[in-house]
């Protein structure tokens, strides 16, 4: 499942998580912590919007 930052487009994908701000691989984002915020521009989760279709490129397909 993905989530798209509504500020600056970044995706969270929870297969991949954000290993880099200490989010573990399979971390489903309602399962981030509330302090996380998006690693590119720094808005908070709610922010985020659930991406509903898979437009998103996915290279592991
Ligand atoms: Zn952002």
């Amino acid at each position: 499942m993905k989530h798209v930052c509504a500020l600056c487009g970044y995706v969270y994908n929870s297969d991949k998580g954000d290993l880099e701000n200490g989010i573990a691989e399979e971390t489903d984002f309602e399962d981030i912590p509330a302090d996380w915020t998006c690693p590119l521009c720094g808005a908070s989760k709610e922010d985020f919007d659930l991406v509903e279709d898979d437009d998103v490129a996915d290279e592991d397909f």
